[in-house]
């Protein structure tokens, strides 16, 4: 029953599947199994944009794709799946899921909390989120199979659930957040039944665990449409449920311009294919946190200008990484950021050359150029870190005596 749509109607760029997908596809289908790209990638292919990954769906079992392969792993509890490794490439691959069945577990609020059985490729279609996403492109064919009209949805830019959109919002409230992010990324409307529960449901993200809701975060701030999406996640009643760092940010003035203008420039940086750091992003999220408390510790508890930032840094981490579980790896890092802000206001002694020896400085750097834009510092300061960084040693002896 799916639609079967040739290659003269889609006009997919056969350039633009990565091989290893093909690869992937191919081993399979010569066992005899039937094997697809799917979901994301096939929705980025017909947009005639490059995926930034690439998924397979198979017939197959995990164990039988992992035989079928040269390198591949079998990963996941509570959806297990293959990855199947090529050098730095990696595709995951995951057997059709059957739609309901003894193997689909749900908490109390009907979120599903565990599945492994398998199915027929109408029910994988089926379970999947939207419409534009529950879409299989056979390489070796060149055809695609549209179960849910995704289509006709990529033509007129619409985002759509597929079934009953508050029951899939329970099933899984992160859902929420992935219209929120799609729509942005692709610039498409959400259509208005798929639109209209979000707001009622936002709630329901409570009840996901915490390290999942950060990835998702994450995923957000880093898609190129950060600023849109968070002014979404608010009209919608997203942010709220979301993080209450998120909401902190956003209700305080001074904070919602600083984290604003951190969007932007990571927006920018993004448009232009640079890289951005989570522990740069979870940095200036919880900026006027650390700030806030800076100027406690030097001004209520007398401490020093180093240490009262430490101290604050510290603090913040404790009590808020801890609520959000910001994972460990990033908090190192994002201490670091944080406290040379306070180094870099000293421009005194040995304390430059250190400092622009740092592995962190170009993301301090970065971090005090944000700062000097909402006001926080003159911006001579970043001007003159610039140019020490960039000047030869003599010049550097001279700006050192005169910084003094
Ligand atoms: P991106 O461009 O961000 O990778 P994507 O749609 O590929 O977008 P993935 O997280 O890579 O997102 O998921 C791959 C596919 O898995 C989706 O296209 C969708 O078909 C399915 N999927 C992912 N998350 C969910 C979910 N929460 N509920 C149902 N289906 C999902
Ligand atoms: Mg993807």
């Amino acid at each position: 029953e799916p639609r079967i749509i040739p290659k003269s109607e889609h006009g997919i760029d056969p350039e633009l599947v990565s091989w290893q997908a093909k690869r992937c596809c191919e081993a399979l289908q010569r066992r005899g199994y039937r094997a697809y790209i799917v979901g994301g990638a096939v929705r980025d292919l017909l947009l005639g944009v490059t995926p930034k990954d690439f998924d397979v769906a198979t017939d197959a079992t995990p164990e039988e794709v992992k035989r079928s392969q040269r390198r591949a792993i079998i990963i996941g509890r509570r959806f297990r799946l293959v990855h199947v490794i090529f050098g730095q490439e990696i595709i995951e691959c995951s057997t059709f899921r059957a739609l309901e069945g003894a193997g689909v577990r749900k908490d109390g609020s009907g979120r599903v909390i565990s599945d492994n059985v398998f199915g027929e490729m109408w029910e994988d279609a089926a379970r999947r989120d939207f419409t534009i996403n529950a879409m299989y492109y056979d390489p070796a064919t060149e055809e695609v199979y549209d179960y849910h009209h995704g289509f006709e949805d990529i033509a007129r830019h619409r985002l759509r659930m597929i079934g009953e959109p508050a029951e899939r919002y329970r099933e899984d409230p992160v859902r929420m957040l992935r219209a929120v992010r799609i729509s942005a990324k692709l610039g498409f409307q959400i259509e208005p039944a798929t639109e209209k529960p979000i707001s009622r449901m936002a709630k329901l993200l409570k009840n996901v665990p915490t390290a999942r809701l950060v990835d998702e975060v994450l995923k957000l701030l880093t898609c190129g449409h950060a600023v849109e999406c968070v002014k979404r996640l608010r009209d919608d009643g997203l942010s709220a449920a979301l993080l209450p760092v998120l909401d902190h940010l956003l209700s305080s003035p001074e904070g919602e311009e600083f984290l604003m203008l951190a969007l932007r420039r990571t927006d920018e940086r993004l448009a232009i294919g640079k890289k951005i750091s989570p522990f740069f992003l979870f940095g200036t999220l919880l900026w006027p946190q650390v700030k806030r408390r800076w100027q406690y510790n030097e001004e209520t508890r007398g401490l020093s200008r180093i240490a009262a930032l430490h101290e604050a840094a510290v603090e913040v981490l404790e009590t808020e990484c801890h609520t959000i579980s910001i994972q460990r790896r990033f908090q190192a890092d994002m201490h670091d950021l944080w406290l040379m802000q306070g180094r870099l206001e000293r421009r005194t002694g040995k304390t430059p050359y250190s400092v622009v020896q740092h592995p962190r400085y170009r993301a301090g750097y970065d971090f005090l150029l944000l700062r000097s834009q909402v006001g926080e510092v003159p911006e001579s300061l970043p001007e003159w870190w610039d140019a020490f960084a960039n000047a030869d040693d003599d010049t550097r002896i001279a700006m050192i005596r005169e910084a003094q």
